[in-house]
């Protein structure tokens, strides 16, 4: 890591003492890993077009064929991607920390894959598909599926299960994860560029009630002023220091 971007010794020591800890991820995290953000774009043939025009529920209507094998496309890369040094290092701070709530805005699975048993996944799964009209329940699909498949019970399309543009977060995620930002002594952010809401505001919604709020990210954000902390490094190398720092401060306490 980068020796100019130091472990601030408030932050070790708040995490040291901290009985709840709240971590929210972005594409960021899973970057190290092989996953292409957001923000630094689409490659081959999905260049042209930008994610906002391809995540809503308009596109999908308007050529399913289409914004399927976006997905399909989306599903291979990441089941090939393996969790990286910082997705272990946050499994492991829920081992450490007496609570620690972990909310993503990853539709990867990375994070359980790396260990996490509790993660609020607040724009849904990839690898999660359900009924376009609305029944119940998850349903399998084969993979790889290039054709967009249809609901085994109605017959309409079936879509995969993440947040698109436009969309509500699933009520349950949303009120769980405003409540422990409510309640963290310590919030961090890590690898978002904080640019989609509602999760872009729970920082914000942290540091009016009284947490510390640090970043992790490789590049400026406009969390400025909300964080008192900026760790300006990847993810996967700073999370295990970070890790290492923290569990050797408590181990001294106790
Ligand atoms: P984003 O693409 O808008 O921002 C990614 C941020 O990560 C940027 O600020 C960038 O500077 C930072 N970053 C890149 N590499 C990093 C590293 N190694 N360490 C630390 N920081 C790093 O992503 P977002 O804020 O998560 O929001 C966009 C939406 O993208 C989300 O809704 C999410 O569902 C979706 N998305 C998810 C995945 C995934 O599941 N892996 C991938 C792409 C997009
Ligand atoms: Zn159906």
């Amino acid at each position: 890591m980068d020796p100019a971007v130091p472990l601030p010794a408030g932050l070790v020591s708040r995490l040291a003492t901290a009985r709840h800890v709240v971590a929210l991820t972005g594409a960021g995290v899973s970057a190290e890993s092989g996953v292409p953000t957001f923000r630094d774009a689409q490659t081959g043939l999905w260049a042209r077009f930008r994610p906002e025009e391809l995540a809503t529920p308009e596109a999908f209507e308007a050529d399913p064929a289409m914004i399927w094998s976006w997905y399909e496309w989306r599903r291979e890369l990441m089941a090939a991607a393996a969790p990286n040094p910082g997705h272990r290092a946050l499994a492991e701070f829920e081992t450490l920390l007496p609570e620690f709530t972990l909310i993503t805005q990853n539709i990867d699975g990375l994070h359980a894959q790396a260990g996490s048993r509790r993660v609020i996944e607040f724009h849904g799964n990839l690898f999660v598909n359900r009924c376009l009209a609305g029944c119940d329940g998850p349903v399998d699909v084969p993979r790889p599926c290039p054709e967009p498949p249809r609901c085994p019970r109605c017959g309409a399309w079936l879509r995969p299960g993440v947040v698109w543009f436009g969309e509500a977060i699933p009520i349950e995620a949303l009120q769980t994860a405003k409540a422990a930002t409510d309640r963290c002594e310590v919030f961090l952010t890590i690898g978002t560029s904080a640019l989609v809401q509602p999760a872009a505001g729970l920082a914000l919604r942290a540091h009016d009630c009284g947490a510390m709020v640090a970043e992790i990210n490789i590049a400026p954000t406009g969390l400025n002023g909300v964080a008192q902390y900026r760790l300006a490094a990847p993810s996967g190398e700073l999370l295990p220091q970070l890790l290492d720092a923290v569990r050797r401060r408590r181990e001294s306490r106790s």
